[in-house]
């Protein structure tokens, strides 16, 4: 049987052979083994650069918008059936694209960012009819940009919400920011109002205090899953609302080494998850930047659950 995956970055998730054609596009030169050598980075900063250098190199160039996304999310279906994952909710970043295009003036734009939720909604939608209820998106909000951007993504999400078919949510990913999570707690109650997931990323890295704090305030915000939470869950008050709420606790094992939020799989918190009864999921986030497959993360962790 397949499985499911709840945490995943499509973009993240394109394959090798995807990303040296779009290398080749600009570069007819560049060879297999340059794009390996771009993947040798050794902690969270140099993972994040690569992520946006390959979202500027996918965004920048002359290929459309429309077209670019239709091939990136075949290249992401391919790699559903490759898998044999049954269904998956994948964030997607359309923001980290305006931004690459736009820099600050990325809010003179809606139109083209309406274009690209769309493009991106129309993509899905198709796939999803050649393989019925494949996958799902969740608009990655990203906590690294301003307050306005934040609500500048919302409002015109909003607008075109009632032509979207495939979109699962809206999700809070992003870096090291020391952003507060609570910024998002009027766009998460009214995203589900509105009927949308709300996910958010907290407690990824520590130290535990920091973490601790991420967590309670997704929690605050009214996020359904929480994406790693591993570093902010021992709380015995946090481990109360997550378990009353039933919140899903993403587990992206290598990701976690790979980052150093952890230095062992023992770390990681199945234990308590499984003594407080709280619901989590085993996913691989960036399986092309950490070398993984859902399979295999699951195997890593197989003898902690
Ligand atoms: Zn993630």
């Amino acid at each position: 049987m397949g499985h499911q995956e709840l945490h995943v970055h499509l973009e993240g998730a394109l394959s090798l052979d995807f990303l040296l054609s779009v290398h080749q596009e600009n570069n007819p030169g560049f060879t297999h083994d340059d794009l390996i050598s771009l993947f040798d980075y050794q902690d969270f900063r140099g993972f994040i650069g690569v992520w946006i250098s390959h979202q500027k190199l996918l965004f920048q160039n002359s290929v459309s918008w429309e077209k670019r996304v239709h091939l990136m999310v075949q290249d992401f279906f391919e790699r559903l059936e490759r898998e044999h994952i049954e269904y998956t909710e994948a964030h997607i970043s359309p923001i980290d694209a305006m931004w690459c295009v736009f820099g600050p003036q990325v809010t003179k734009n809606q139109e083209r960012y309406q274009e690209l939720l769309l493009a991106w909604d129309s993509a899905f939608s198709y796939w999803n009819q050649k393989i019925p209820n494949k996958a799902r998106y969740i608009i990655d909000l990203v906590l690294n940009y301003p307050q306005e951007i934040m609500l500048w993504q919302w409002q015109n999400l909003k607008e075109v919400l009632p032509r979207l078919t495939s979109i699962a949510g809206i999700g809070i990913g992003g870096g090291n920011s020391q952003r507060q999570r609570i910024s998002f707690k009027d766009v998460f109650w009214e995203a589900r109002s509105l009927g949308l997931l709300t996910v958010c990323h907290a407690g990824e890295l520590p130290p535990k205090i920091e973490a601790l704090e991420e967590v309670s305030q997704a929690l605050e915000i009214g996020a359904q899953r929480i994406g790693h939470g591993i570093h902010g869950i021992s709380d015995p008050k946090i481990l109360e609302r997550l378990a009353a709420n039933q919140v899903i606790v993403e587990i992206s094992p290598s990701s976690n080494l790979f980052t150093k939020s952890i230095q062992s799989l023992e770390e990681l918190p199945f234990s308590l998850l499984k003594e407080w009864q709280i619901p989590f999921c085993i996913n691989s986030d960036d399986p092309t930047y950490f070398h993984t497959t859902l399979a295999r993360e699951i195997k890593l962790v197989e003898a902690f659950l």
